[in-house]
């Protein structure tokens, strides 16, 4: 099996560091070449360097279009502008995109399945195992329990986190209205304060905590009369969603064009 030849975009991140490190030591793959955005303080740095390694000779720049070209599949854990950009440099090579960034709002999601028709391109909000699996069973549990349980997700990260509920919590919502057959947007209840009046009947709440250095911890409450059922994960480091988009690079390089998510890569 050829290496995959991997591109990070907004490699200088907190997740692209990871991201530098994991391509460049895990076996199957080789580190291609990283970018971040014009007037980063890192360009010109080393790619191994600035991932706490040896040098690999590989050099930070700020053009995205040659990071694709270098590339099979590029992980672009950056901001949701800069995501639908690159979307529209990997509908122009073909080249597989996996996008972890979140934060993306609706208009920006129809951008990305339009560039998905001439791209592979996998787009989750989490790219952990462990998450999607959660996803499946939140599904589930949904599904079996009748509308009188309420549905809460709540979600801790770090203080640099600037988008709040956090993808995963909207993954996870999304998940919980698919077991109920509805629509998140229809029933999602966002941002309570003051006198908000008693809770609405099957809708789904966010709660979102920020503060010091949490990677992601996400809580789905289901609650009724007399008992309640609590489904957490806690990811303890950003090599998780490292490893995750490492696989979906793999899955997603040479694939047919389309807007894939974490579940088809783990074929869940
Ligand atoms: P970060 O701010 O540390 O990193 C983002 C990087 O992108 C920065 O270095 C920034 O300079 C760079 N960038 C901005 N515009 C760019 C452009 N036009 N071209 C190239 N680079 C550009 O943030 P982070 O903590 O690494 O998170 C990044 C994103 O990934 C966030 O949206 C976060 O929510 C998401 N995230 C997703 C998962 C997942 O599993 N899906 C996991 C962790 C984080």
């Amino acid at each position: 099996m050829t290496d995959c030849r991997i591109g990070v975009v907004g490699a200088a991140g907190r997740m692209g560091r990871v991201l530098l490190r994991l391509a460049a030591t895990t076996p199957g793959y080789r580190l291609a070449a990283g970018s971040e955005r014009p007037g980063a303080a890192e360009l010109g740095r080393d790619l191994g360097s600035l991932a706490g390694m040896e040098p690999l000779g590989l050099i930070l720049g700020d053009n995205a279009e040659a990071v694709f070209a270098a590339s099979d599949a590029v992980l672009d854990f950056t901001t949701p502008s800069a995501a639908l950009a690159h979307a529209a440099l990997a509908a122009a090579s073909g080249k597989a995109h996996v996008i972890g960034t979140t934060g993306i709002d609706a208009a920006g999601e129809a951008k990305l399945a339009e560039a998905a028709a001439g791209a592979p391109i996998v787009y989750a909000g989490n790219m952990s195992l462990g998450v999607n699996l959660l996803a499946e069973l939140v599904t589930q549990v949904a599904r079996s329990l009748d509308p009188a349980w309420d549905i809460e997700i709540i979600e801790m990260h770090h203080r640099h986190k600037v988008d709040a509920p956090s993808g995963t919590a909207l993954l996870l919502g999304r998940a919980a209205a698919a077991g109920r057959n509805v629509k998140l947007e229809e029933v999602a209840e966002r941002g309570r304060d003051g006198i908000t009046g008693a809770r609405k009947s099957g809708t789904i709440g966010f709660t979102a905590l920020r503060g010091g250095d949490v990677v992601g911890e996400h809580s789905v409450i289901f609650a009724t009369e007399g008992e309640r059922i609590e489904l957490t994960h806690k990811a303890t480091s950003r090599e998780i969603f490292a490893r995750g988009a490492l696989r979906a690079a793999r899955w997603a390089a040479g694939r047919k064009p389309g807007l894939y998510a974490m579940k088809d890569v783990l074929g869940l």
